[in-house]
């Protein structure tokens, strides 16, 4: 009988099986064709200073324009470009992209805008990615102390040793360096001192605790009080309400990045944004 299920089940199961992996192969066809038509966009979520409330950097998130579809997130594309490779082209696109329209904004006036990008393992791995980040600064003019580079644990453990050689040259080059989501992983915090980090990004996961959880109002102020003693900036990612904010900012955060202050949004929203932010800079009144 068991023998007989089981044979029934392999039925049911492989054609599934057949139909998610045809599933995924057309998603990656369409990922290439979407790259060479210029599909791809990038949106930026503003990131403020809790020192002056002023938008210090964006984040670059990639978008895919996808024809009758609207705007697709990553979540939707993202395993299958890196299972494909195709992160490497696609990633190199959004780093070009970004460095140009964060240069642009700087010479409208927010000359000290910074700009995070994230890379996932296989492009820190890449052999090119440091030439690659070169070219981008080269291209654009952005300055590398005003690019930050986000990578996840996860894309560090891969090859540890590799990684690290990696960011290594990369920071040589004056960019910044950021660990993302952490704590969200195996910490280990052995990486904080084998790789070169600027910042250290709290995972939404715990902001999401604050106020409400003991633990993770602690693990918060455990963190930032790390990420000071080892001279990094930290940045709370996910910020969602003011009473975060307020517990954020007495536990001494730096930066804060979240729906609260604005979702991720297109170029020309987030100028509208800029907009604001440097004329209220000018407004003498306040100040
Ligand atoms: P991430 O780097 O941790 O980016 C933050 C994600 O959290 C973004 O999702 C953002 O929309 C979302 N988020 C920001 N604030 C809030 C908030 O207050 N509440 C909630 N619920 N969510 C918030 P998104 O844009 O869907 O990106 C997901 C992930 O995809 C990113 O996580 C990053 O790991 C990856 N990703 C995005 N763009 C790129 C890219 O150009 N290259 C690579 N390699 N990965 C990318
Ligand atoms: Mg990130
Ligand atoms: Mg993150
Ligand atoms: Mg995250």
């Amino acid at each position: 009988v068991a023998k007989e299920r089981g044979k029934g089940r392999y039925e049911v199961f492989e054609p599934r099986m057949r139909n998610a992996r045809a599933e995924k192969l057309r998603l990656e066809a369409e990922l290439r064709a979407a790259l060479e038509r210029g599909e791809f966009a990038v949106h930026y979520q503003p990131i403020v200073s809790f020192a002056t409330g002023e938008v210090v950097e964006v984040e670059a998130l990639v978008r895919w324009e996808r024809p009758g579809r609207g705007t697709v997130g990553p979540a939707e594309f993202l395993s299958v470009a890196e299972e494909s490779g195709l992160i490497v082209p696609i990633g190199r696109w959004v780093l070009r992209e970004a460095c140009r329209q964060v240069r642009e904004w700087q010479k409208g006036g927010s000359r000290e805008l910074a700009l995070a990008v994230n890379l996932s393992a296989s492009q820190l791995h890449h052999p090119r990615l440091v030439r690659e980040v070169e070219e981008a600064l080269g291209l654009s003019g952005l300055e590398a102390r005003h690019l930050k580079l986000e990578i996840t644990e996860q894309a560090a453990v891969e090859d540890a040793r590799e990684a690290a050689r990696r960011l290594e040259e990369l920071s040589a080059l004056g960019v910044r360096i950021a660990l993302d989501d952490f704590g969200s992983g195996y910490s280990a915090l052995s990486y904080l001192r084998t790789f070169p980090v600027d910042t250290l990004k709290i995972d939404r996961s715990f902001i999401e605790g604050i106020g409400r959880d003991l633990q993770a109002t602690s693990i918060v102020g455990a963190v930032i009080a790390l990420a000071k003693s080892l001279n990094m900036c930290v940045t709370a990612e996910g910020t969602e309400t003011e009473e975060q904010l307020a517990h954020l900012r007495s536990l001494g955060c730096d930066l804060a990045q979240g729906y609260y202050f604005s979702r991720p949004a297109s170029p020309e929203e987030v100028e509208r944004k800029l907009g604001l932010a440097r004329r209220r800079r000018d407004e003498p009144a306040k100040r």
